[in-house]
């Protein structure tokens, strides 16, 4: 609607234009015209008024002379002649001749009337100049009269005495100018006419070729550019190129820029449809898009959410002034956020926790790098709290940190744990343990036998299980007394410990009785294995105990043998050993057949 109103304005101003330039050819011609008139009749009028004067000046000489030869004959008849017949001849509309009164007396003339006052003021006055008034004469013509004063020349005596200069006449003479006023008039009015025809026609023409040459080619384009403005694209819009003139090269240049538009246009309608076709198939495709990124930011906010109800997060400055903290570190710390917020983290700082803790944290994140440890904070009723804490420094794009983040988790219930299974550790270790002696008690013997047993019956291989006794060890006790009898006992642990293979066990059986499981061994093996460590405890020394010696009970596993059993027959073998003498190693082989003897394995000897 705009660009609509604006063309339209547009053709108003080239009309105004084309308009004003008649208006002002007209008001050249008219004026030019009028100029030119008035100059001409100026010219004219003075040119009339000139050749009347010119006459009247020679017509009243003329009289003049006559009259002057008239009186110098003296003869008044004739000059009374020479006035009529200046009047017959009708040569000017009026002719009077005032005689001054001593011509008259001196003539006799007849004078029939008085001079009228501007006549009798050249008789009287002392200027004696000839004087011509422009008047109107009664028929509206313009006219001119003459007042000429006639002075004589010189003194005449002839019939009356005169000195010269004295007027003897005034001359009142009038010439109509209105048959040249016509002429004038008429001549006038045909140079007029002539330059009048002349402008208008010069202007017609200049009109008429401006119009051809400016004002039609820009009205082509204005109402083709209007066109073009309707309908971009339509390739019939086009200018008549007039001549090798620069509006001709403009319609040229336009005829191509429309073809060339028209051809964009095309090209463009045919990307427009290929466009909306992919935006069609695309607009599925966004909608499909924006509903999964709707999604996927409500899970976003959600597990935000999550994170700041679950995750101990929080922001420090670089001084470690907290800037922000999450749901879970105010609810786990017991402080609201506020409280945290512009406090140091030492804040939640538990007095169990070093110093050298934090000074390590700090060196490692002010050099940039990113800190891991566990941390034991206090809550804000005193209790205590674990965490894993990492804590990373930001940077700012000039690639200095800007602040620390600091992501921990919960680990109170890990640790707690940790503590329980230390102590759960400690307490089965304890269970496991002989306190005298530090060795494995009979409960873990049994444990681990217990497995061998399982292992070789299933795969296969040898296993022999001995039992150590100390050789009258109630008379160490009874000498020495138990102190020294437990300080035996302890050596003996240190030696079995010492030469016994890492893949066997050794324990207290009870007493001072120990059990050795030899895996992998057959009886041969093991009786020597046992011999030798018995030598080692024969030849070792128990001050203030000068010699202590034990005695060993081997019995090798065969197929359907039970802890039990196995166990029995190296107490039997043991049994054996001491009947033998004592100091020396008995296998079952030594005694009687397997499973013949039955023994309490629960019974401390
Ligand atoms: P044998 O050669 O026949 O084995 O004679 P023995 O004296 O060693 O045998 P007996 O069973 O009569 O004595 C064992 C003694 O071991 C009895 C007990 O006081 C002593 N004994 C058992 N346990 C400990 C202990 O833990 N410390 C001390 N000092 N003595 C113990
Ligand atoms: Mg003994
Ligand atoms: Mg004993």
């Amino acid at each position: 609607m705009k660009r609509k109103v604006a063309l339209e304005e547009e053709i108003g101003f080239f009309h105004k234009i084309r308009n004003r330039f008649l208006i002002s050819i007209a008001l050249v011609t008219v004026v030019l015209t009028g100029v030119i008139m008035y100059m001409l009749a100026k010219d004219y009028y003075e040119m009339i008024d000139k050749s009347a004067q010119t006459s009247l000046a020679r017509l009243s000489e003329s009289v003049f002379q006559t009259l002057y030869v008239s009186m110098n004959s003296g003869i008044s008849e004739q000059v009374q002649e020479a006035l009529r017949e200046a009047q017959l001849k009708k040569l000017v509309d009026s002719l009077d001749l005032y005689i001054s009164k001593d011509v008259i007396k001196q003539f006799n003339l007849k004078q029939t009337y008085e001079p009228p006052p501007e006549i009798a003021s050249v008789f009287d006055g002392p200027s004696h100049d000839d004087r011509y008034m422009p008047i109107t004469a009664n028929d509206g013509e313009r006219a001119m009269r003459y007042i000429k004063p006639f002075l004589a020349k010189q003194e005449c005596t002839a019939c009356h005495a005169v000195k010269a200069g004295t007027v003897l006449g005034v001359m009142d003479l009038t010439l109509s100018l209105g048959q040249f006023d016509d002429l004038s008039k008429q001549s006038l009015k045909q140079i007029v006419i002539a330059i009048f025809v002349l402008v208008a026609i010069s202007g017609f023409l200049l009109h008429t070729i401006s119009v051809r040459l400016l004002f039609d080619p820009i009205k082509e384009l204005q109402v083709a550019t209007k066109k073009l403005a309707k309908n971009a694209g339509e390739p019939n819009i086009q200018l008549t190129a007039r001549g090798k003139n620069e509006f001709g090269q403009v319609a040229r240049n336009f005829n191509w820029f429309i073809t060339k538009v028209y051809d964009i246009n095309n090209r463009l309608q045919l990307e427009e449809k290929k466009t909306k076709e992919l935006l069609e198939n695309r607009e599925e495709e966004v909608m499909r898009r924006t509903k999964e990124v709707h999604e996927l930011n409500k899970e976003l906010m959600r597990h935000m959410d999550i994170v700041d109800e679950n995750v101990i997060t929080s922001r420090a400055d670089l001084k470690g002034i907290i800037t922000s903290a999450s749901s879970a570190f105010c609810k786990i710390s017991g402080y609201e956020r506020d409280d945290l917020i512009g406090n140091p983290h030492n804040i939640v700082r538990h007095p169990d926790m070093q110093k050298e803790l934090f000074a390590d944290m700090w060196g490692t994140i002010q050099a940039g790098k990113v800190w891991r440890g566990e941390i034991k904070n206090r809550k804000k009723d005193g209790g205590s709290y674990w965490v894993r804490a990492t804590i990373s420094p930001l940077f700012n794009d000039l690639g200095e940190i800007s602040s620390y983040l600091a992501v921990r988790y919960d680990i109170s219930v890990q640790k707690e744990l940790e503590a329980t299974l230390a102590k759960l550790t400690e307490a089965t270790k304890r269970s496991h343990t002989d306190a005298l002696t530090g060795m494995i008690n009979r409960l873990r013997i049994n444990e681990l036998l217990q497995m061998e047993i399982d292992r070789v019956e299933r795969y296969g291989g040898d296993l022999c299980v001995a039992l150590m006794d100390i050789d009258k060890f109630k008379n160490i006790n009874d000498t020495y007394g138990h102190l020294i009898g437990d300080q035996v006992l302890i050596a003996l642990a240190k030696i079995l410990a010492q030469t016994m293979r890492k893949t066997d066990i050794a324990g207290r059986w009870g007493g001072e009785e120990f059990l050795i499981v030899l895996t992998h061994t057959p009886i041969d093996g093991a009786v020597k294995k046992l011999n030798s460590t018995r030598r080692s405890i024969e030849a070792d020394k128990f001050d203030p105990v000068p010699k202590v010696t034990a005695s060993f009970g081997v019995s090798s596993f065969q197929s359907g043998d039970t802890l039990e059993s196995l166990v029995g027959r190296a107490d039997v073998a043991l049994y054996f050993a001491k009947e033998s003498g004592r100091n020396c190693v008995k296998s079952t082989a030594d005694t009687v057949k397997p499973g013949s003897i039955e023994v309490d394995l629960n019974e401390e000897k």
